[in-house]
């Protein structure tokens, strides 16, 4: 049995497609975690935090060294200098910062605008929050906003746009031109603003831009992100949100309830990792970057059409030169004939329909995992 608010959800499709690989023995280009371990000096902290007895309940909304980190990290970035004790809220994952920004933010009733594709937690958490959704699609080539519909769609009863730069699952980073023409409507319709940033630092074709460094957004936006993308640590579950003292206010009154704080040594060491080095931010975007197109050079040699995908670890393609009528039937035949698990992103959308030409792949595996992987569809996959 489940309550009515989770009643229209299956199990995420995610974890649906992770337990068919291992069924199958398929290489998993699915579910995005790296198949590679995190940065030793992370590890060493964290080892070293237990060992120095940091093993109590931490602060509820952060230990104070990464409540810190967080807003020195922040500044680098975006510009915007926060105060750590009263703008960040240590969450666990990136998750729980979604999850604590709606429930402690938003009312049954109230209407919020996401972009299809979407993440698959935050229909589910507005839905928790008896909120409405509505959809706006981003269509392939270039995923843009369309930005009249936007406009067109943005009523009284609006009470927050969620966006996620770069996005998943199609690697689209948001325009400036596009943060812009949204912070507008912001502004004009006294409307909050949901960031889900945790890929900014997989931003390959352009910088990133955070939503919350353009002129008056700060103060109605709700910044999230997270270690684990950044440092492949999926497993530690440490995220934050980052909001002006009167909207995370809210967001504090859900965490406290949800999770009340998150795990201490982890958070120690977590301020350690955002305190590294430029180079390891550069590395790490190096090291993406030529998976990517190792990857990408791979599914154009197999037969998909390649979308571009400038920011994120996962590529979006389309599959219709082979001849299967939607994503599901397409991700099924290549687990099954070819040994190789996606994403069927049709899941992602209000519309189904809107998805199902689609395939999702991340490219978050070591070099050999994704040759073997390409090496697999370049021999099974045939166009019709
Ligand atoms: N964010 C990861 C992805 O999109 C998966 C997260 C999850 O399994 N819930 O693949």
């Amino acid at each position: 049995t489940v309550a009515k608010r989770l009643e229209k959800f299956k199990t995420t499709i995610f974890t649906q497609m992770s337990m068919l690989a291992v069924k199958h023995g398929a290489i998993n280009l699915g579910q995005g975690f790296p198949n590679f371990d995190g940065p030793d000096f992370v590890k060493e902290a964290a080892i070293e935090a237990i060992k120095a007895g940091k093993n109590q309940y931490a602060r509820g909304y952060g230990v104070p060294e990464l409540n810190s980190a967080v807003a020195e990290r922040f500044l680098k970035d975006s510009g915007l200098q926060i105060d750590p004790d009263k703008e960040v809220t240590v969450t666990s994952g990136c998750t729980e910062a979604i999850a604590a920004t709606i429930l402690g933010l938003i009312n049954p009733g109230d209407e919020v605008i996401l972009f299809a594709p979407f993440y698959d937690s935050y229909e589910a958490t507005l839905s928790m929050a008896g909120a409405n959704v509505k959809a706006i699609t981003l269509r392939p080539p270039d995923f843009a906003v369309p930005l009249e519909e936007l406009k067109a769609a943005v009523s009284k009863n609006t009470r927050a746009i969620m966006i996620n730069t770069p996005h998943n699952p199609t690697g689209k980073m948001f325009t400036r031109e596009e943060l812009e023409f949204i912070a507008d409507l912001c502004k004009e319709n006294d409307v909050l603003l949901f960031a889900d940033e945790v890929y900014d630092k997989l931003a390959f074709e352009a910088d990133h831009i955070s939503m919350a460094s353009i002129p008056g957004m700060y103060e109605r936006t709700v910044t999230m992100n997270s270690l684990g993308k950044t440092f492949s640590l999926t497993g530690w579950k440490i995220g934050w949100a980052i909001a002006p003292p009167h909207l995370t206010w809210g967001v504090r009154q859900a965490h406290s309830f949800l999770t009340f704080a998150t795990s201490t040594p982890m958070q120690s060491a977590a301020a350690a990792a955002l305190r590294a080095p430029d180079s390891y931010f550069e590395e790490l975007k190096r090291d993406y970057g030529a998976k990517k197109a190792l990857l990408v050079d791979g599914l154009k040699a197999a037969g998909f059409i390649v979308y571009p995908s400038s920011g994120t670890y996962f590529v979006m393609v389309d599959h219709t030169p082979f001849g299967f009528d939607n994503d599901i039937e397409f991700c099924e035949y290549l687990i099954r004939e070819v040994g190789v698990v996606a994403i069927p992103p049709s899941v992602f959308y209000l519309n189904p329909e809107d998805g199902k030409n689609l395939v999702r792949f991340t490219f978050c595996k070591d070099d050999d995992t994704l040759r073997a992987a390409v090496d697999r569809m370049k021999a099974k996959l045939r166009k019709k």
